[in-house]
């Protein structure tokens, strides 16, 4: 009976629930060509990595019997330059979901409590029960992240605050000053991680700047999160980065495993800093492609939310049936019964084609019955 050896919590997690390897839905379908599968689930960049980077990574394979620097000296040294910060204010994750966990480790306790919005990434809600913690979820005010409310939820028994920004997967944004505000009022003690995911895509004057906000008394313990799967095409990688203070830091490096990120990831994300080319394409090309399926969208008559991210959110009716009838004609996109919006999906931005393929394929669905 394994249920007598595991803590109790761990039974209350649904198991996250990745989108199928494209091969599967190909064999299931019967299409023996993957590359005519379009993947618009799991809000990558669709233009893949940046050359750069796979060069780097190239380079570094006949070093594969060596473990990797555990620091992760160059990378963070480039990281520090960008940002403006010290190399002791970063932390490199295995993905930044390696550092959503890495907080709990540190916050985590009897009795104590963590806070996040209802309808944001699923793995706040998984970090809280893996170690143990109760969590308050926070209703959305218009798909929004409802900053009063959520401050209001925040007790002495809190230990924890997540907050995405923009969130996924609705692809709202606060306003950094609403953002700033809402941090100030928050108890000192308190450990927030404001998830940056997707900041690359956010114009520059939503932008928050957290950074200079780091180490000051008024504020909470924040750590950012930013990531080189987005918007730096780097996902199958797994390498993400945190930002905060040297203390938090220093804390945080004394939970993690020596060498958490790969000798690969961590080069081709080093070259990936340095192609901004690479970069202001795959935002030019995502900004190109959500006037694309916004108007695709009016033109069904579909409710969608307006988005700042790579991926948009939109009202299908039965948003179920309609992910399985797209599955079946090639096209895969996340349903969001998980997060108790069934009449929505979501959909990552593509290139032009796949969004072509998309709305084609959703015009279709929607008229099967
Ligand atoms: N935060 C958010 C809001 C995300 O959407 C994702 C990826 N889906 C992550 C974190 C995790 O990213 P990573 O690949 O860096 O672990």
């Amino acid at each position: 009976m394994i249920k007598k050896l595991v803590c109790k919590t761990i039974f209350n997690i649904s198991p996250y629930q990745p989108g199928k390897p494209i091969e599967e839905v190909a064999r299931e379908i019967g299409i023996e060509d993957v590359s005519s599968i379009s993947k618009l689930a799991s809000n990558e960049n669709p233009l893949g990595p940046s050359p750069r980077a796979l060069e780097a990574i190239r380079a570094k394979l006949p070093m594969l019997n060596l473990y990797p620097d555990g620091n992760g000296y160059y990378l963070k040294q480039a990281l520090a330059e960008k940002l403006g910060v010290g190399v002791d204010q970063l932390i490199l994750g295995n993905g930044s979901n390696e550092i959503l966990e890495l907080v709990s480790h540190l916050v985590a306790g009897q009795g104590k409590k963590v806070v996040y919005s209802g309808t944001s990434f699923a793995i706040y809600m998984i970090m809280s029960h893996i170690f143990g913690m109760s969590s308050i979820e926070v209703p959305m005010c218009d798909f929004v992240n409802d900053l009063e409310g959520l401050a209001a939820a925040v007790t002495p028994d809190v230990a924890l605050l997540f907050l995405c920004n923009p969130n996924n997967p609705t692809g709202t944004a606060v306003r950094p000053e609403d953002l700033d505000d809402f941090l100030r009022s928050l108890p000192r003690e308190l450990a927030v991680i404001l998830d940056e995911a997707y900041y690359e895509y956010l114009p520059e004057e939503w932008r928050y700047d957290g950074i200079a906000r780091l180490g000051d008394p008024a504020y909470p313990h924040l750590i950012l999160l930013r990531t080189f799967s987005k918007a730096y095409g780097l996902a199958g990688l797994r390498i993400g980065y945190g930002i905060s203070t040297p203390e938090f830091i220093d804390v945080l490096n004394r939970v993690r495993q020596p060498f958490n990120t790969n000798s690969l990831a961590q080069a081709g994300a080093l070259a990936a800093l340095g192609d901004q080319e690479h970069v202001e394409k795959t935002l030019r090309v995502n900004r190109e492609g959500m006037l694309q399926l916004e108007e695709g969208f009016r033109r069904l008559g579909l409710a969608y939310v307006p988005t700042f991210a790579n991926f948009i959110l939109v009202r299908v009716g039965d948003g179920d049936a309609v992910f399985r009838r797209l599955l079946a004609r090639g096209v895969i996109v996340r349903p969001m019964g998980g997060y108790r919006l069934p009449e929505y999906i979501r959909v990552t931005i593509g290139l032009p084609e796949e969004n072509r393929r998309f709305l084609r394929e959703l015009a279709a669905a929607l008229e099967q019955t």
